[in-house]
């Protein structure tokens, strides 16, 4: 029993220090991914005609610190070095932040997004764990769409629980593809890292949730969550 606080402690503070070092390295990336570009771009338009293979460096450089950033987007887009609250939290609060983000690289990637979320839903959780989890999911549905579709979001109450499902009407998945989500690495996507369902299966269940997957290959996928509603959990906790 002793070991398994020491681990869980051991936990927080890795998870806190991954933080740190996620929003320490971001800005770094940022700016070498800048200056390869400029120095790419003199090169090309400088009198001294730049061989094939030098311009080849340039982009491979630029790829490879894209792949780390997305490494840091799939574990770390909200990541927060404090210690993690647990609040109540709004879903549709949440979510108007997650749409901030999501809507641009919709816009870039092509296909839809269309999010129908009433204004009194409530669950316990961390804000920062639920956008991840969020964005992770709707980021794999935009992706799927592979440029046109829509992606849609909405959410009810159902007894105790509050339901969410995101569905899309991308590529969809077979049998054996559903049963390996998850899985780290695992990943069908030229760019993708595999970690992103992972992560979002983790803080689900932290979080005292559930998420189940229906999808049909070349008509969708829809994931539907479920959260304890705040309100059940506070009348349960006021009744103990
Ligand atoms: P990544 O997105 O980096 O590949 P994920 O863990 O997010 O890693 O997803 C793993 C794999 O699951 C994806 O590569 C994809 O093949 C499949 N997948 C996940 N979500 C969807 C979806 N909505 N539609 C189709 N395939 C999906
Ligand atoms: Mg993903």
């Amino acid at each position: 029993y002793n070991s398994e606080i020491q681990r869980s402690e051991k936990m927080e503070i890795i998870s806190q220090l991954a933080a740190s070092v996620a929003h320490e390295v971001r800005n770094p990336l940022q700016v070498t991914r800048g200056l390869l570009q400029i120095l790419g771009e003199k090169n090309n338009n400088g009198s001294r005609s730049s061989t094939v293979s030098e311009e080849n460096y340039y982009q491979l450089a630029i790829d490879e610190l894209d792949r780390a950033s997305v490494i840091i987007t799939d574990f770390l887009t909200f990541a927060k070095p404090q210690m993690e609250q647990i609040v109540e939290l709004n879903l549709a609060e949440e979510f108007k932040h997650v749409e901030g983000i999501i809507v641009p690289l919709a816009n870039l990637q092509g296909g839809k997004l269309e999010v129908n979320m009433p204004r009194s839903l409530r669950i316990m959780g961390n804000s920062s764990k639920l956008k991840q989890a969020i964005i992770n999911l709707i980021k794999n549905s935009i992706e799927a769409l592979e440029g046109s579709g829509i992606v849609r979001v909405w959410a009810y109450e159902e007894r105790e629980h509050v339901v969410i499902h995101i569905a899309d009407s991308g590529n969809g998945m077979d049998e054996q593809m559903l049963a390996r989500l998850g899985e780290p690495y695992f990943s069908n996507k030229s760019k993708g890292t595999g970690l992103g369902l992972m992560v979002t299966f983790r803080i689900i269940e932290l979080m005292k949730g559930t998420i189940t997957f229906k999808s049909e290959l070349g008509v969708g996928t829809e994931a539907m969550i479920r959260f304890p509603a705040a309100r059940y959990m506070q009348t349960n906790a006021k009744v103990i």
